[in-house]
C-alpha cells in the first residue's frame, strides 16, 4: 500500500508574511493529517518561514530546485545540504519550467538527483511530455529517454527515498487537465519501466504523482485511479482553502 502524497509547487509566489497567512489558515483547515504526506514547495526565501509555521505539525517542506555541487564558485545556486539545513526533507527537480524555460537537460537533472538523494534529500522527479509529442505518439519514448536518464547510476536502495511526479507539460498551468484515464496510463507506463530497471517489488513501493492542473473539483477522480499516488499542485495550491480542499477530497 503506497502513503499518498499531496505536493504543493508555489512556484515564484509568497513573500514571508504570505507564507505565514497560507499556513495559519491552512492548519486550521486540515488538522493533523498523520494519513497521507503534505509537502509544500515555497521559493527559497520562504523556506525557513514555512519549516517554522509547520514545526509541530506532520507538514514537510521542499524547495523548487537546488545545484549538484555541494559547495563552491556557484553564484546564485544552493545546494542539496543548505535545503537540509533549513529543516527541508524534499526537492523538486526536473520540472518542466526547469527543462523548457531555464534549459535543463536529463544529465544536468540526473546529477541533481544523485546528489539530493546522497544527503537524504527526497527527490521529486518531474517527468512529462510536451503537446506536439503527445499528438505525435511519443508520449512514451519521451519518458523512457528522461526516466532512464534521470535516474542513470542510481542503486535500488537509494530509489526508495525516490519520488515521480508525471506532469505533462500541456496540462501544467494551462486549465487543461489529463483525463484520469490518461494519467493512469502514463503512470502504468512508468511504472512498468521502474520494473524493468528496479524489479517489481521496488517499482511497487515507489509513489508516482500527477501534476498539471489538479484542483478541488478533479482530485476525486483522479486519485481513483491505482497508480496515482498523489498529486503536485501549482496554481491551486496557493490558496489555503483550494489546497486543503485537495488534501480532504472525499
Ligand atoms: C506544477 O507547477 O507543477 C503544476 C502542476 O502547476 P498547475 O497545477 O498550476 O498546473
Amino acid at each position: 500500500m503506497r502513503r499518498s502524497i499531496y505536493a504543493a509547487n508555489w512556484k515564484m509566489h509568497k513573500i514571508r508574511s504570505e507564507t505565514r497567512d497560507f499556513f495559519k489558515d491552512f492548519i486550521r483547515s486540515v488538522g493533523n493529517r498523520d494519513d497521507v504526506d503534505i509537502v509544500i514547495a515555497p521559493p527559497f526565501t520562504s523556506l525557513e518561514e514555512a519549516v517554522n509555521a509547520c514545526r509541530d505539525t506532520t507538514i514537510e517542506i521542499a524547495a523548487q530546485n537546488m545545484h549538484f555541487e555541494p559547495k563552491g564558485a556557484f553564484t546564485g545556486e544552493i545546494s542539496a545540504s543548505m535545503i537540509l539545513d533549513l529543516g527541508c526533507t524534499a526537492v523538486i527537480l526536473g520540472h518542466s519550467e526547469r527543462r523548457h524555460v531555464f534549459g535543463e537537460g536529463d544529465d544536468f537533472i540526473n546529477k541533481k538527483i544523485v546528489a539530493a538523494l546522497e544527503v537524504s534529500l527526497q527527490p521529486i522527479f518531474c517527468v512529462g511530455e510536451k503537446i506536439e509529442q503527445r499528438e505525435s505518439g511519443q508520449t512514451e519514448e519521451v519518458l523512457d529517454t528522461q526516466i532512464r536518464a534521470g535516474l542513470r547510476g542510481i542503486s535500488q536502495e537509494r530509489m526508495k527515498n525516490l519520488v515521480i511526479a508525471y506532469e505533462p507539460v500541456w496540462a501544467i498551468g494551462t486549465g487543461l487537465t489529463a483525463s484520469p484515464q490518461q494519467a493512469q496510463e502514463a503512470h502504468v507506463y512508468i511504472r512498468k519501466l521502474l520494473e524493468e530497471l528496479y524489479g517489481s517489488q521496488v517499482a511497487g513501493t515507489i509513489r508516482i504523482l500527477y501534476g498539471g492542473s489538479v484542483k478541488p473539483s478533479n482530485i476525486a477522480d483522479l486519485m481513483a485511479e491505482e497508480d496515482l499516488d498523489g498529486v503536485l499542485v501549482g496554481g491551486a495550491s496557493l490558496d489555503p482553502e483550494s489546497f486543503a480542499g485537495i488534501v480532504n477530497h472525499d
